[in-house]
């Protein structure tokens, strides 16, 4: 591998390049279509320390949030708005503070007492969404000693450690106990004839994705 550090060698390559994933699968030829979006998250000031659980409502209604309280007092919260479009060059997701407002009244029914807290801080961050919403895990389809775990959307944190796992069993000893084949690569190309145009459709899609990305960073979605 050229880096900026300098040539690298070895026999394996783990590919955990998260939303630039597919970008590094397309260096071997894979096509993988992901979109990079970024959530919306807050934090409040200080406030007396009562909750403990991180609590999260998912309704069938639409609403929908999550909180959780730091013993220092602040609340972070997130959930409730829509995810933001980042372009993966430069990979910088934005808050939207146009959404604060709405997200905050979604929350308000599972902490009424929000309504009285400052808002100290808003952030974002890069997340890699696969079209069919799961990540991509195990072995390359096209080069030997390439092996992939990319495409965690909002669940990376949680699954890391697990993912890591996994991994290093199966570039350790060349299999895993742990069921992968739903995570393949391999899943967005037809193991028939009809695979070229399949593969030229996603193609498109992910060229898609990267125009639909590559948005003026002024904008705020
Ligand atoms: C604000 C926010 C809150 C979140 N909250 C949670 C949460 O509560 N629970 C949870 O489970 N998950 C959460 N997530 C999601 C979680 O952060 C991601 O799923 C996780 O970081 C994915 O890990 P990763 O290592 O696969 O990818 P990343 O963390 O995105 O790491 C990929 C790395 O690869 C680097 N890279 C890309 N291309 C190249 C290249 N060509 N050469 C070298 N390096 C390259 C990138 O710079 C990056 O450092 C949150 C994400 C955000 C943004």
């Amino acid at each position: 591998m050229e880096t900026s550090g300098g040539l690298i060698g070895g026999d394996v390559l783990l590919n955990t390049a998260g939303a630039w994933g597919a970008r590094v699968a397309a260096w071997f030829g894979e096509t993988v279509p992901i979109e990079a979006r970024g959530p919306q998250m807050g934090v409040t000031e200080p406030l007396p320390y009562r909750i403990q659980p991180v609590v999260g409502v998912w309704g069938g209604d639409g609403t929908e949030g999550y909180l959780r309280q730091v013993e220092r007092g602040n609340i972070v919260f997130g959930g409730g708005v829509e995810r933001t479009q980042v372009a993966l060059d430069p990979g910088h997701a934005k808050a939207d503070p146009a959404s604060l407002s709405q997200q905050l009244r979604m929350l308000l029914p599972l902490l009424p007492a929000l309504a009285k807290a400052s808002v100290i801080r808003t952030w974002s961050g890069c997340e890699g969404y696969v079209a069919d919403g799961l990540p991509v895990m195990g072995q390359s389809a096209t080069t030997p000693g390439l092996f992939h775990a990319f495409g965690f959307s909002g669940h990376g944190f949680q699954l890391g450690p697990g993912v890591g796992d996994v991994m290093a069993e199966l570039i350790a000893t060349g299999r895993t106990e742990t069921p992968l084949h739903d995570f393949r690569i391999g899943r967005f190309v037809s193991p028939n004839e009809e695979s070229v145009p399949n593969i030229a459709a996603t193609r498109e899609m992910n060229e898609g994705i990267e125009e639909m990305t590559a948005i003026p960073r002024g904008r705020s979605t």
